[in-house]
């Protein structure tokens, strides 16, 4: 056991003074902050991105998993996100959730290896440049909120990977439905026109219905899903895309400096989210089988097969902060620079916005009438 961890600790520390190493954001090498060393990750060459057969993984991930790695873990009393922490914290608060974390409950733990890792690309000073252009844009908040916000600095942006699914797999659906073909008739009505009882024809749309069934194939490739459920899956959705292509083979060392979430929704559940995000794809493909010009879908069933995954880490800079009693998170997608943030609307502001729109609609139209 010693043995091991001295192993790991020997990857994270300079060549040159022997200090402990963080990585640095863009690049492939870890940076000593004492003696400014750069100690470059040596990769394996380069390794194809392949996924794992389901099946053979969920059975591979007991309790404590096979292919794990040990953690230090700690769990947030309030909202139970199990993170790991970076070496040498003393105290902490939660990313998701702004609570006190009690560190002396943080443990040692067996936790599943992740397969991939998309090191970040955005450092601190970066992620704070998107914020401020996020927060430029900040119409209709309340006056209280921008000035709380405001005093957000990058110290408030805590580095953290967040960990997800990734599925592949191919779909066979079979459906019964209706296709619908339009066409017109002449159709007779009466009007008056000049005081006179006329009879005039107009051409009406109808749609004639013949039943239909069929079958229709989708692939799909790296459909992603948040396996935990800290962040508000509003946030985590509108998060992507992530550059999958700079994704990495796991290796610690992108890790030191950051923090790390656990997952808490397995494969299996994973799964179930997965199929709910290829829905709308397996439906646009049964309508366009049936075509015609309307469709309806009576019954249709999935099948899924060669199901595949990857269990991944992205990174995102998180900032959680309440406002009268509601929390609200901020996250800066740290491959692409996307900035998702919950906020509060002033619903005064907006009435004052509409009012002074009416208004000046009202002198518009008397200037122009005049
Ligand atoms: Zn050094
Ligand atoms: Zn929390």
């Amino acid at each position: 056991m010693e043995e091991k961890n001295a192993d790991i600790n020997l990857s994270l520390q300079c060549i040159n003074c022997g200090a402990v190493l963080y990585y640095e954001p863009g690049t492939s090498y870890l940076k000593c902050n004492y003696c400014g060393t750069s100690n470059e990750i040596e990769r394996s060459q380069k390794e194809d991105v392949r996924s794992l057969d389901f099946d053979e993984f969920v059975e591979s991930t007991a309790i404590p998993p096979k292919d794990g790695m040990e953690a230090f873990v700690v769990q947030c009393k309030n909202c139970g996100a199990n993170t790991t922490l970076p070496a040498g914290i003393t105290s902490d608060t939660c990313a998701f959730c702004d609570s006190p974390l009690i560190l002396s409950m943080a443990h040692n733990e067996r936790i599943l290896k992740p397969h991939y890792i998309l090191p970040f690309l955005l450092n601190d000073l970066e992620a704070e440049k998107r914020f401020r252009q996020w927060l430029g844009n900040l119409w209709f908040a309340p006056n209280a909120l921008i000035k709380n916000v405001k005093q957000i600095h990058r110290d408030h942006f805590k580095g953290m990977y967040l960990p997800h699914w990734a599925y592949d797999t191919k779909t066979k659906t079979t459906y019964q439905g209706q296709r619908g073909t339009y066409y017109w008739v002449t159709e007779r009505y009466t009007t008056v026109e000049n005081g006179q009882r006329v009879t005039r024809s107009r051409q009406v749309r109808r749609t004639r219905w013949h039943s239909v069934y069929g079958q229709v194939s989708c692939t799909f490739k790296d459909v992603l899903v948040l396996a935990s459920h800290s962040l508000s899956r509003k946030v985590a959705d509108r998060l992507e895309p992530w550059q999958l292509a700079k994704l990495q083979v796991f290796d610690e060392r992108y890790m030191s400096g950051f923090r790390s979430e656990t997952y808490s929704i397995d494969a299996r559940q994973g799964l179930e989210l997965a199929k709910v995000k290829m829905e709308s794809t397996i439906i646009g493909a049964v309508r366009r089988d049936i075509g015609g010009d309307e469709q309806l879908i009576n019954h249709h069933e999935n099948q899924y097969s060669n199901i595949k995954l990857k269990y991944n880490l992205f990174p995102i800079w998180i900032s959680s902060f309440k406002f009268k009693g509601k929390l609200y998170q901020i996250a800066i997608n740290a491959s692409t620079g996307e900035v998702i943030g919950e906020r509060p609307y002033s619903i005064a502001k907006i009435v004052f916005a509409i009012i002074g729109f009416l208004i000046l609609m009202a002198i518009l139209y008397v200037l122009l009438q005049g």
